[in-house]
């Protein structure tokens, strides 16, 4: 019982009583069975990210998913796969979508990513992160918009999200956070109504 042990340290603290509330989840059997390398997203490749990037959840039954948190590598495709499998990167999303479109899973949906920076953030929101450069608009292509634009909307058709740039948001617009992608290049307009067409 090491969540009880630390909200006995906490002395009953925001953050232990929140642990405790969702305790009884994580009793065997209630918990929803899980396979290895099961996809959320039938488009999708599963490529797992270190277990040290995110942590065990039950959601949507924990926490409410009603965010979709959109963010740009600054790299490459197979550079935020090799990071996010790395466990010091203490990072990472649950997916990837590639320049040709292609869509690598890294972590369930029912668990928590660290993408947001943002606690609150992560615990409510799917992160999608999509290979290329802020200050390069080429880099944000035809293929990666569509694909990723139909992975948004089967997350937001699977968890009955709003399509409006309110629940589908930029890392930049997480509350406190210094990241500023994906940056003024990309195309809002063009993102969207690909969300909405699809
Ligand atoms: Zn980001």
């Amino acid at each position: 019982m090491l969540i009880g042990g630390a909200a006995a340290v906490l002395g009953g603290g925001v953050l232990a009583r929140e642990e405790l509330g969702h305790l009884w989840y994580r009793v065997p059997g209630v918990a929803k069975p899980r396979k290895e390398g099961e996809l959320d997203y039938a488009g999708s490749e599963w490529v797992a990210a270190s277990s040290a990037n995110w942590r065990r959840a039950d959601r949507p039954d924990d926490y409410t998913i009603d965010r979709v948190v959109i963010h740009v590598v600054q790299g490459s495709y197979q550079v935020a796969l090799k990071v996010f499998r790395d466990p010091g990167h203490g990072a990472a999303s649950h997916y990837v979508v590639r320049k040709d479109g292609h869509v690598a899973q890294m972590i369930r949906e029912l668990d928590v990513a660290y993408h947001a920076g943002n606690r609150e953030y992560n615990e409510r929101s799917i992160g999608i992160e999509h290979e290329g450069w802020v200050d390069n608009a080429a880099s944000f292509t035809d293929a990666m918009y569509r694909s990723s634009a139909r992975l948004t909307a089967d997350i937001c058709r699977r968890y009955a999200i709003p399509v409006d740039r309110e629940h589908i948001i930029g890392h930049v617009e997480v509350p406190g956070t210094d990241h500023t992608d994906p940056g003024t290049k990309w195309d809002w307009d063009r993102y969207m109504k690909f969300v909405r067409d699809a």
